[in-house]
């Protein structure tokens, strides 16, 4: 049996960044001695070392869905493991269209890539990795630790997805980014830990009110592929989890919303043990 913990690497919701913002979205599970990087949002490769991990340590990496935030920077991070002397592949499963993105970025860095390898001595970048198709169900059953994906609700994107993390008695579930559905209660259920996105609805008309909008488009869209705190908070509840975590925050970058307001949405519907996620926050199991 070893530690299991869950790293809030970025817990911002959505792809901008201002100064003082959070970073977007990353999450570092550790588990039976396995190193899970869930997603690789901006800033990725900086948190994972903020963690005391070697880049060359991370042994799984899953995305949940084709969002910038969430693999913006895949391929830098890839790129900085290789240059810190990454030699063993890392897995990486995600979305149909990942293995595009991975080809496209190789293809940017063909220059530096083939310098490193001719100049330095290097492996090949390109063989650093294998991507496998996410898809609903388990999709890892390896090391003691098993893993489960469910489709979860963020249109327009179809192949967005929660995950279950199960290993050494212990269950996290990440929501991943989703609008309130009702099979995420049984799939948390009585998990150790539930990673859960979350938005503000007052969040969103000040965000609205701040763009100028007009219409209530932005505002439907948002709500549309989001989960309200209250929302957030019930299914928390009916899932009996031992602990809920907030990350994605929508809106991320606004400082006219403290943390306590977050607070007030969820206690609306949760009495339980509630942890408002930062950068960095590192919670033990
Ligand atoms: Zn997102
Ligand atoms: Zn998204």
């Amino acid at each position: 049996m070893t530690d299991t913990s869950v790293a809030l690497l970025g817990v911002k919701g959505g792809p901008a960044i201002k100064p003082g913002s959070n970073m977007p979205s990353s999450t570092l599970l550790q588990m039976n001695s396995l190193n899970i990087l869930v997603d690789a949002g901006l800033g990725v490769t900086r948190a994972v070392c903020d963690q005391g991990l070697a880049l060359t340590e991370i042994d799984l990496i899953i995305i949940t869905h084709l969002h910038s935030d969430h693999y913006l920077e895949l391929g830098a991070l890839f790129h900085t493991a290789w240059v810190a002397g990454l030699r063993t592949p890392i897995p990486v499963i995600g979305p149909a269209g990942l293995n595009h993105y991975w080809t496209a970025f190789l293809s940017s860095m063909q220059y530096d890539i083939n310098l490193r390898i001719e100049d330095e001595g290097r492996c090949d970048l390109a063989g650093l990795t294998r991507i496998s198709e996410i898809s609903e169900g388990l999709i890892y059953d390896q090391n003691a630790v098993k893993i489960t994906a469910l489709r979860n609700r963020h249109p327009p994107i179809r192949d967005s997805f929660a995950l279950k993390f199960e290993a050494c008695g212990k269950k996290i579930v990440l929501s991943g980014d989703t609008t309130y559905f009702a099979e995420m209660i049984a799939f948390a259920d009585q998990a150790d830990l539930l990673v859960h996105e979350v938005l503000l609805e007052a969040g969103v008309d000040a965000l609205c009110a701040s763009l100028g909008v007009t219409d209530d488009r932005l505002k439907q869209h948002l709500m549309r592929s989001h989960t309200a705190a209250p929302d957030v908070g019930r299914i928390a509840r009916l899932a009996r989890v031992r602990r809920l975590a907030l990350n994605h925050f929508v809106p991320g970058a606004d400082d006219r919303f403290s943390p306590q307001d977050w607070e007030v949405g969820i206690r609306q519907t949760w009495d339980g043990p509630l942890t408002i996620g930062t950068d960095g926050l590192k919670i033990d199991l």
